[in-house]
C-alpha cells in the first residue's frame, strides 16, 4: 500500500480525535495530535506544558514554534511510518508550510487534506456537552469555545484555500452518526 499522509482538518468539535481512531486502525497511521501533545506536557508539567496551558484556556493558539517543533520531533521519531495522520495541525499558514517543508525533505508529501464540515450551533453544542461529561477544561465555558472557533474562523480555516490551491481539498459532511462519517472519509481516502 503506497504510503499516505493525511491532514484531518475542521474546526474544534467538529469530530477529528474521534475519527483519527478509526482511520489510524484502518490504515497503520501515526496520529499525531498537537492538542494531545500539549496535554501531555500540561500533565507532566514541563516548562512548555506551563507555558502553554494558560494560551490553551484562553481559547488562544499556542505560538508556532512551540507546535512545529513538536511535531519535527515525532516525524524525525517515526521514520518507519506507513503514513501520519496530522489532527488539530497544521492551524495556521505559517504550520502548513512548516509542514510541507518537513515533509519535503523527507519525501513523503501530505496526500490529501479532509475537511469536516459541521456548523458552529452543533460544534458549541457538542464541545459543551464534552466539557460536561470530560475534564477539558477548555470546553467547560461557552466564552472560551467560542473564543476558539473564532480562531479557527480568522486563522486556521484559510487554510483550506492552501491545500485547495494543491488540489488537495476534500470536503466532508461532518453531521451524522459516527460510523456515517468514517464511510465517508475513508471513500474520500480510497477514492
Ligand atoms: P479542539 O480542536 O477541540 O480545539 P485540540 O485538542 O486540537 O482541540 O486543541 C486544544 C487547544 O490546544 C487549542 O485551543 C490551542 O490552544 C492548542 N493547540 C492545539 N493544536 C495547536 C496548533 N497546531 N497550533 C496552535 N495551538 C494549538
Amino acid at each position: 500500500m503506497s504510503k499516505r499522509n493525511i491532514v484531518l482538518f475542521g474546526p474544534p468539535g467538529a469530530g477529528k480525535g474521534t475519527q483519527s481512531a478509526f482511520l489510524v486502525k484502518r490504515y497503520g497511521l501515526v496520529h499525531l495530535s498537537t492538542g494531545d501533545l500539549l496535554r501531555a506536557e500540561i500533565q507532566a508539567e514541563t516548562p512548555l506544558g506551563l507555558q502553554a496551558q494558560e494560551v490553551m484556556s484562553s481559547g488562544e493558539l499556542v505560538p508556532d514554534e512551540v507546535v512545529v517543533g513538536m511535531i519535527k520531533n515525532r516525524i524525525d521519531a517515526s521514520p518507519e511510518a506507513q503514513g501520519f495522520i496530522f489532527d488539530g495541525f497544521p492551524r495556521t499558514l505559517a504550520q502548513a508550510e512548516a509542514l510541507d517543508n518537513m515533509l519535503q525533505k523527507i519525501g513523503k508529501p501530505i496526500s490529501v487534506m479532509l475537511s469536516l464540515e459541521v456548523e458552529e450551533q452543533e460544534l458549541v453544542k457538542r464541545l459543551l456537552n464534552r466539557g460536561a461529561t470530560s475534564g477539558r477544561t477548555d470546553d467547560r465555558s461557552e466564552e472560551v469555545v467560542r473564543k476558539r472557533i473564532a480562531e479557527y474562523r480568522a486563522k486556521t480555516e484559510p487554510l483550506k484555500s492552501y491545500y485547495e490551491g494543491q488540489g488537495k481539498l476534500r470536503k466532508i459532511d461532518g453531521v451524522g452518526t459516527i460510523e456515517d462519517i468514517t464511510r465517508r472519509l475513508t471513500k474520500a481516502i480510497d477514492g
